[in-house]
């Protein structure tokens, strides 16, 4: 059998929310600090320092609990348009040393190793690299842990393994028995549904999943992708299908009797909402929303939006609405709109949980629902309430259906 080279290295940024606020507002640094999201009702912490760890206070910890657990915890709102912007600056600091073949969520990218740089040494060396420009350049706050291993399963792996400030290197011949002290649901692919899943199986560790038959994970993980984590276990290179999409829109021509503000608006919500069902149905999140209006006299308007990455309506929504906000008045009449989706990100590339967790699910549930009832009654008959006021501000009926009551919108 051929050696297999080192192929991949990955970068996890280390509570990247709370990291991001202590670098941004030094009077944290040291500090235990847990962020709190900002567009919810949500009492929960989405990311919590190495401080407030040392308490027992973890990402999912409701914020009350967390104050009992370290009554001088710092509870921070979360500035999801900051950690956005450090992104990009995060991004092309690594990308000064190793060119970032994907930004694979806000906290996460991956690198691949080329020639020279897939020596073990060598690795090691461009690892610190990235560490340091990173101190040097951003700030001393934004710690992170880089996984190095043969394929890019396994360098994610890594960065589980040493936390915070860590460097795991990968190697055939650690392989699989540097593995075992993980979890299962340390394992990249391994949710909570795939756990119960593999426990039913009789598998309860990463000893008996590596231990496992090509056959058995096939049949667990119901087709080919238990094949892949088969091959990706063994360190071999298993090509990921590819994120082809980079946009999701919609645009469309207004009638003469929807050429006014009210129907303008109205048309784009409800674009944008057909977008958002066309996004969940393909499997992807957007992080950035951008909208247009054309005039009749020739003028236009375009304004984006960029936030966490989401397949959530309501977030959408939102977005589109903060851009609609600040829009200044214009006396020309629409002429068409249209609404585009960009950021995507393939779902399981995202990082669960951005938000409040139990809410987060409830509403990926409800957005089942909505897309099957749709799918099968028509697009048109279910849709957020903001549509339903801009139709209603419409000054002619237009073809949409009217709403059903929509409770569980009132989260
Ligand atoms: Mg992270």
């Amino acid at each position: 059998m051929l050696m297999m080279l080192l192929d991949s290295l990955f970068i996890d940024f280390n509570a990247y929310f709370a990291s991001a606020e202590q670098h941004l507002r030094p009077e944290l640094r040291g500090l235990p600090v847990g962020i709190a999201p900002l567009y919810t009702d949500a009492t929960c912490c989405i990311a919590v320092s190495y401080e407030a760890r040392a308490f027992g206070v973890r990402t999912g910890t409701m914020v009350y609990e967390a104050k009992k657990l370290c009554p001088h915890i710092n509870i921070v709102e979360a500035r999801p348009s900051l950690y956005v912007k450090l992104h990009h600056k995060l991004v092309a600091v690594v990308d000064s040393c190793i060119p970032v073949d994907e930004v694979v969520s806000i906290d996460e990218m991956a690198c691949s190793l080329t020639s020279r740089w897939r020596d073990p040494g060598k690795a090691a060396a461009i690892a610190l690299e990235i560490k340091q420009a990173i101190a040097r350049r951003v700030g001393p706050c934004m710690r992170s842990s880089i996984g190095i291993g043969p394929n890019r399963f396994l360098a994610k792996t890594g960065t589980n393994m040493q936390k915070p400030d860590g460097l795991v290197i990968i190697q055939e011949k650690d392989l699989p028995h540097c593995l075992y002290g993980l979890d299962l649901k340390d394992i990249t692919g391994i949710g909570r549904n795939m756990l119960k899943r593999l426990q039913t199986s009789g598998i309860h560790t990463v000893k008996e999943l590596c231990a496992a038959r090509k056959k058995e994970l096939h049949g667990v993980w119901g087709g080919i992708e238990g094949d892949r984590m088969y091959a990706r276990l063994r360190g071999e290179f298993v090509p990921c299908p590819p994120t082809r999409r980079s946009s999701i829109g919609h645009s469309h021509i207004l009638p003469p009797r929807l050429r006014n503000q009210s129907g303008a608006l109205a048309v784009l919500h409800r674009l944008l909402q057909k977008a958002a069902m066309r996004l969940r149905h393909l499997g992807y999140f957007a992080s950035c929303l951008s909208a247009k209006i054309k005039y009749v006299g020739g003028g236009r308007w375009k304004d984006s939006v960029n936030f966490l990455e989401t397949q959530n309506t309501f977030d959408l929504v939102r977005g589109l609405s903060l851009i609609l906000q600040r829009r200044k008045p214009v006396v020309d009449a629409p002429l068409a709109v249209s609404v585009t989706l960009t950021g995507l990100l393939a779902a399981h590339n995202t990082t669960p949980p951005l938000f409040d967790r139990k809410k987060a699910d409830r509403q990926a549930a409800l957005f089942r629902t909505v897309d099957a009832i749709n799918r099968d009654y028509g697009g048109r008959t279910v849709y957020c309430g903001s549509a339903h006021r801009a139709m209603h501000a419409a000054p002619m009926r237009i073809a949409f259906t009217h709403i059903p009551d929509l409770k569980t919108e009132r989260d």
